[in-house]
């Protein structure tokens, strides 16, 4: 009687905004052709009204979050507040790039952090307790410390508050940024489970990247070009929900690449990057194995499923796969089943001879590629 009724009442009422560079679509985890579509205002997909309700409920989460906060000892303040946070140009005219936060907190000691909220589902906060890192969010956070230094020019940190919507579990990142480097620093992680780390991990050039991907973004408005696809395919989650998706890959065939051009002057110091990782993760990757080889005998010779001390525990457990057993099938259908599947790999060697390397602009490519 009533189930049925909410999504289509929230897809009535949805109004698509115009598109501008904001805070929340600079990181680097966002389709710049996606963007692109965006800007020339493209024929999208509507979006479900199912999607639209979970978008709706994030924002009463993060208000719900912020209600529990203003009940701790910390002062939670300038919520909302609109700030200014840098500029770009966009359709030829100088714009500012707005931002509005969700608040500031304050500690006993008088120390002021910025506050940024999120509500996400399951899994995406399960891949950032694992391990990744919201890069889009540290993007946004960057934008809006810029944004509230020219109000107060102390605030150097800022707690990334992150909620998983179906279990209320939280992560909370201490982020320290130096606007000088534009650096910003993942100071501690803590987990409402009770875990904190300290990973000290850094981000060189969110804010500077994110300005650069919408000056390109401009490039291509002004030429009628979309930049290239970042993805090897249409099998990828960014696509599966991109409601440009049909557009974008409808007709696509895959050019062989051919010929040379000189790199970008960015990418020069991450090709140097990829080959010491590469000489690295070799010799890592097989003392790694050794050692996972050694703890599995260990179990095997004591028939336990754990072993345990000096602070540190070993699991095993079983997980199973489907495979299909091919000496169970016919073998001219295993052999009219195969199919060549091609696969890219990407090798970097360093090159002898002394190069002048310059910065070399996105090539814009047509509208329809
Ligand atoms: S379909 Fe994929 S590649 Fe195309 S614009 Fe959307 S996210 Fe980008």
């Amino acid at each position: 009687m009533l189930a049925e009724l909410i999504h289509p009442i929230a897809a009535m009422d949805h109004e698509e905004w115009e598109f501008r560079p904001r805070p929340s679509n600079g990181g680097p985890d966002t389709c710049l052709r996606k963007m692109a579509y965006q800007a020339y205002d493209a024929p999208q997909k509507d979006p479900h009204g199912r999607f639209l309700v979970v978008l709706d409920d994030s924002s009463w989460h993060e208000e719900l979050v912020l209600q529990w906060l203003e009940r701790t000892v910390f002062h939670i303040h300038s919520r909302q507040l609109r700030i200014a946070c840098g500029t770009t140009i966009w359709k030829g005219q100088p714009q500012t790039i707005n931002g509005q936060i969700d608040g500031i907190v304050t500690d006993l000691f008088g120390v002021d952090r910025l506050l940024e909220i999120k509500a996400i589902e399951h899994f995406t906060f399960q891949r950032y307790a694992d391990g990744a890192y919201p890069t889009n969010y540290f993007t946004q956070v960057v934008f809006y410390i810029n944004g509230v230094l020219t109000l107060n020019p102390d605030l150097r940190e800022a707690l990334l508050l992150i909620k998983n919507k179906n279990q209320s579990a939280f992560l909370e990142y201490r982020l320290r940024y130096h606007p000088e480097e534009d650096r910003l620093t993942v100071v501690e992680i803590t987990h409402s489970n009770g875990t904190h780390t300290f990973p000290n991990q850094e981000f060189i050039g969110l804010y500077r990247q994110a300005l650069t991907r919408f000056a390109v973004l401009e490039t291509h408005r002004e030429a009628g070009s979309l930049p290239i696809r970042p993805y090897e395919n249409v099998r990828n989650f960014h696509c599966d929900y991109c409601p440009f998706k049909k557009m974008c890959w409808e007709g696509m065939t895959r050019i062989p690449l051919a010929g040379q051009r000189p790199m970008r002057a960015e990418l020069i110091p991450l090709a140097q990057e990829f080959i010491e990782l590469d000489e690295k993760l070799g010799p890592l990757e097989k003392r790694w194995k050794d050692i996972k080889q050694l703890f599995q005998l260990e179990l095997r010779a004591n028939g336990v499923q754990n072993l345990y001390g000096g602070g540190y525990t070993v699991n095993s457990s079983v997980s199973s796969q489907n495979r299909l057993d091919e000496s169970l099938l016919p073998k001219e259908l295993v052999a009219r089943s195969k199919r060549a599947t091609p696969t890219e790999r990407i090798s970097i060697k360093q090159v002898q001879s002394a190069t002048t390397h310059t910065a070399v602009p996105d090539a814009p490519t047509s509208l329809a590629s």
